[in-house]
């Protein structure tokens, strides 16, 4: 016998979805969404989510490009061959074996995910270490095209930095000043040429990695506006799940009573004739109170709602766990469903439910017996298939020789 076949009164209400984003966060997105600045900087709750939605995907991208330099790094050994005499060759090829094994290193690293929030210091020291290397290889080549091509080629990779890898645009800004610096040193030590000629292409190093870190901050702003849209439209679509749960768990519940109404007792018997799990013996009891209406009249409707109130509260303490389910059939009529239960028992239930109704000893002027008493039907249902119709029905007359025999009793 399988209890877990009937579903459970939370289960079948539909609840509202956790709202795991908080409310603040609306207005925050709003209010970022409405300025029109330079450089959209986002606050310490939203930067959060941000980094915890995009690092896993920089990082991808940061160890593919650690990867690429390395690699490219090494094949660019073939032309140090035509290009290197053969001490400065040894030593060029040396470094490049350290740049390459260290971007190696640096792309497994990130891989597996370690260097977690660092992930920008090894991308701003590798393109540093290149430009050194670069300068090390130009200046043993003693010859200023050669080091020239070689600073040429550490440049690309800072630009490569600036413009691909989504890094703080703080830390970008730090690796174009680094690198603009170590370029003069590398220009002053090397020989390019005439004072004018190095100053030409100095300025031009330094125009370019200007204009990047532009167009980064371009990019930058976009890429966060397009977060804050994002953010915006999942925390509407959250909300609107989250109301419509609410709108939608509303209409199985009883508002006075806050249990469970007719409406889910049909979607129950539903779920219940489609199952295939042995539910049997299921035993309901209607409950009804007695002489409820002349309360009504001589008490007032308020107090016959609190009374309302009071004995489903007192119906719901007595239930033996997630598998009694207690629905509010209409009026003063309570149907009590008890999965897995014999009439044996489901005549001790009714019987403890009665018994604490009576010691509410809540006055009911009307009643022969002057406080609230109740009517309790059961009846047990012993085969498949489980229809609503026949449970009520047979429930219904069980009620009805309560009620004839004398109220304030139960029947089976
Ligand atoms: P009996 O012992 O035969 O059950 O007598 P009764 O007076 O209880 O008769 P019945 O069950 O037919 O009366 C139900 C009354 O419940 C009638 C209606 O005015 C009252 N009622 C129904 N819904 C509400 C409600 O939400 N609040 C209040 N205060 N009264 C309600
Ligand atoms: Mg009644």
């Amino acid at each position: 016998m399988s209890l877990a076949a009937i579903p459970e009164y939370g289960a079948a209400l539909p609840s509202p979805v956790n709202d795991n984003m908080p409310a603040h966060l609306k207005q925050q997105v709003e209010a970022l969404l409405m300025v029109r600045v330079r450089d959209l900087e986002l606050p310490p709750d939203i930067a959060t989510l941000y980094e915890a939605r995009s690092s896993k995907i920089r990082r991808a991208i940061m160890s593919a490009w650690f990867f690429w330099v390395g690699a490219i790094n090494i094949l660019l050994t073939g032309f140090d061959v035509f290009e290197q005499p053969p001490i400065a060759l040894k030593i060029t090829i040396a470094v490049r074996i350290f740049i390459s094994l260290t971007c190696l290193v640096c792309g497994l690293l990130l891989r597996r995910s370690y260097l977690m929030g660092r992930e920008q210091w090894p991308v701003i020291i590798m393109p540093l270490m290149c430009i050194a290397g670069a300068c090390v290889a130009g200046n043993l080549s003693g010859q200023p095209e050669i080091a020239e091509g070689y600073l040429i080629n550490a440049l690309l990779v800072v630009y490569s930095v600036i413009m691909f890898i989504n890094i703080d645009l703080k830390y970008a800004k730090l690796l174009a000043l680094l690198a603009i610096f170590l370029t003069a040193i590398y220009m002053s030590i090397n020989s390019f040429g005439a004072v004018a000629a190095k100053l030409q292409l100095f300025t031009l190093y330094a125009a370019t990695a200007y204009a990047l870190l532009q167009a980064r901050r371009i990019q930058n702003r976009f890429q966060h506006r397009l977060f804050l849209i994002n953010l915006r439209d999942e925390i509407n679509a959250q909300e609107t799940a989250s109301r419509n749960a609410e709108l939608s768990s509303m209409a199985y519940l009883d508002r006075l009573t806050d249990i469970p109404n007719r409406r889910y007792f049909d979607e129950l018997c539903a779920a219940m004739s489609e199952t295939t799990k042995n539910l049997i013996p299921l035993s309901v009891c209607m409950i009804d109170i007695d002489k409820f209406k002349s309360l009504n009249d001589q008490l007032g409707h308020l107090r016959g709602d609190h009374c309302l109130r009071v004995v489903a509260d007192t119906i719901r303490n007595n239930l033996r766990g997630k598998t009694d389910i207690l629905i509010r059939y209409g009026g003063d009529e309570f149907l009590l469903i008890l999965p897995g239960t014999d009439e044996e028992r489901a005549l001790e239930v009714a019987g403890r439910v009665l018994a604490a109704i009576t010691d509410l000893q809540h006055a009911n002027p009307g009643s022969p017996y002057g406080i609230i008493t109740a009517s309790i039907g059961v009846y047990t249902h012993l085969a498949h298939p489980i229809s609503g119709e026949t449970l009520i029905e047979h429930a219904d007359t069980a009620l009805y020789r309560a009620k004839t025999a004398g109220r304030n009793r139960v029947s089976a």
